[in-house]
This record gives structure tokens, sequence and C-alpha cells, in this order.
């Protein structure tokens, strides 16, 4: 049985000030609350997010993420109306149990079903081409069976372009045309949107930009290739570095914790804001390396505006301030000019209202 959601993002206080100018419909709606917490402002939204009202179109967006699986009833405003989430499914009855429950929970008809998931996803069939890590078990699968939703239309895509769809049709990239898109978090992913188009390529694999080699001579990574973004800027990446330094004892002000857990990023950033030299040094590095995909991706889509997204984004200007000059020095002057780089607007529920527009503009209740 899926559970309401308590939406929960974090924000820096520079995103707060971003949070409360934005225009966005759903922001506007949700009843929020801000507190400060030292590093980061939480903010909460409560499980009832907007009332629909019986003539606005509504969707059920679902975004599977390694850890977590979230769903809401979307308006096509980009309102949502319930949240729910869940530990990510671990079986396909699991994951077909959890959206036939957030079904039951609509009130009002639904549009269809769209679905963001990780992955290589063909979006004309919603066939899980690639999905290598803990959600193996969907990979070969049309996910329009697994769900089994009976006549309800069943939409799917990359979760990274379904975040992108979310700023597009709702959020930092409205009216735009030509727009890359980062979602750093435990991975790194991307999505392009050139000349008012997603970027699929010929085989749906286009735009994973978190897989595009920085280092030749770097690790191995999941996708099998050598030294890509995602080893050398992630959570997992920084984490990894991080507990490289202690395992090597160097001075570190950080500590693996009684039941054996590992130093997270937030705590990384933290420790680096304050002063811990090897946390400096792990982020540093980390950003050096952000930084030059950066330039390479802004030479490679000359996008109006470059979105950052994911749980990294929240540490806001700890992330860009240390790289922003660097990036408008080494491409001024191929692209002639700066490109903004923004951070996501539909920060914690771009992926499930993203999924929802799937099926809005599918319908063609909304375009791009
Ligand atoms: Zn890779």
């Amino acid at each position: 049985m899926a559970r309401p959601i308590e939406l929960v993002w974090r924000v820096s206080s520079h995103e707060q000030v971003i949070l409360t100018a934005m225009a966005f419909s759903a922001i506007a709606t949700l009843p929020s609350r801000i507190a400060q917490s030292g590093y980061n402002a939480q903010t909460i939204v409560s499980e009832n997010l907007a009332s629909a009202d019986s003539g606005t179109p509504l969707a059920i967006g679902v975004d599977i993420g390694a850890t977590a699986i979230k769903a809401a009833i979307v308006g096509v405003h980009g309102d949502l109306v319930e949240s729910f989430h869940e530990p990510s499914p671990r079986t396909t009855s699991a994951l077909q149990d959890f959206v036939h429950s957030v079904l039951k929970c609509a009130k009002l008809p639904v549009r269809g079903i769209g679905i963001g998931c990780k992955g290589i996803i063909d979006a004309a069939s919603s066939r899980v081409k690639s999905l290598p890590g803990d959600l193996h078990f969907l990979e070969g699968l049309l996910l329009s069976e697994v769900i089994a939703a009976g006549d309800l239309p069943v939409s799917a895509d990359n979760d990274a372009r379904t975040a992108l769809i979310a700023e597009v049709l709702w959020g930092a990239a409205r009216g735009r045309r030509n727009v890359v898109m980062l979602t750093l978090g435990t991975g790194v992913g991307g999505a392009v949107l050139v000349d008012g188009a997603i970027l699929r390529g010929a085989g749906d694999a286009g735009g994973h930009l978190g897989h595009v080699t920085v280092d030749p001579r770097g690790g191995l990574c999941i996708c099998g290739n050598y030294g890509c973004l995602e080893t050398l800027f992630s959570s997992r990446a920084i984490e990894s570095d991080y507990w490289a330094h202690l395992h090597r004892a160097a001075p570190a002000k950080l500590s693996v914790g009684s039941a054996g857990q590992l130093p997270d990023t937030e705590a990384i950033f933290r420790a680096a804001a304050k002063g811990d030299e090897c946390a400096r040094y792990v982020l540093d590095r980390a950003l050096e390396y952000l930084g030059a995909a950066l330039v390479s991706f802004l030479h490679t889509f000359d996008p109006e505006i470059f979105i950052l997204g994911g749980s990294i984004a929240a540490a806001g200007p700890q992330l860009i301030a240390p790289i922003q000059d660097k990036i408008a020095q080494r491409s001024k002057i191929l692209l002639g000019r700066e490109v903004p780089i923004v951070f996501q607007k539909t920060v914690g529920y771009g992926g499930v209202a993203g999924a929802a527009g799937l099926v809005f503009l599918q319908q063609r209740l909304l375009a791009i």
C-alpha cells in the first residue's frame, strides 16, 4: 500500500530566495514550511498539496529511483494534488502494487500514467532497454505491461528527461528551446532540449551526460566506460574519495559512524565550509571535473540556460561559486556570451511532475 509522501527537499538560504521569488504555479499553491537548520533549510510539503477542481486534467506521475519510488497525482498546471512514496520496489509485482494503490487514491479520473525511470528507456514502447544496478529486474520489460493499468495509457522515459520536461513545462526552462540539465545525486543524469525537442539519439541513449569521459585514465563506471563524469562527480564519487582519505589516515574532521556509516555528501559540504582541509580537497577536485564537463556541454549544445538539479544542487552557492568564473572564462570565446547556470525550480518533485507531463504532452494537452 502506498503511503502519502512528505516531499522533503533541502535548500540553502540562497535557494530560499529563489523559491520565495518564483512565480511557479505549483509552488504558489503548495502549503509549505521552511525551517532553518544550519547548512540547509528544509522545505516540507504536506501530503495534500493542492485541491483539484473537477475540470483540471489530471495524470499520475511515477518516478522510479534507485532508493525510493515516488508518485503524485498531478494537474495540467504542474500542481501536485497528492503525493506518495515507498522504498524502491525490488520486484515487478511490488511496482505494480504501488502504482495501483496510487490509482485507487485518485478521487477524480486521470488521463494516464507517466513513468520516469533510470536507464535507457524506449519512450515509444515504454521498454526498459538497459538498467544496471538495483532496478535491473526491469530490464527488457515493457513498463506498460508491468503496470497493467487496463485501458489507461502508460508513457515512460528516462528520469533525467522527465526532470527536464518538468522544467520546460513549468520551471526554469519555460519558453526556452535549447537547454541542458544535469541531475546531480547518487549518479549523474543528463537531458538536453535541442531546438525545442528532447534529444534521444538513434537508440534512446542520447543525452546521458553523466557518462561522458572526463578522465580517460579514470575508474570503471557502472556503464562499462572508464572515467565518466559520474565516477568523479556524484554523491558516491565524493563519499568514496573522502573515505579513501580516511582510510589513508589523512587529517580529516569527519569520521566513520559507530554503525560503520560513511560521511555523506551533505556532511562533506558542511565540513568543507567549516574548514576541513580533506573535505575541501575532495570537493575542489570533484568540482574541477564538473566544471570541465560543463564547459564541454556548453560547447556541444550552445544552450540558452544550463540547469543543475538533483540532491547535490541543494549545496547552492557552494556548488557554483568555485567554478562559475572558470566556466565563463573557458567558454566565452567560442560562445561569445555567458550562459546562465541556474538551479532546478521543481526541486523535490520534478521527477513525478515531469512524468505526468509525458501524459499531457502525448495527449496534446501541453506542448513544448
Ligand atoms: Zn559511465
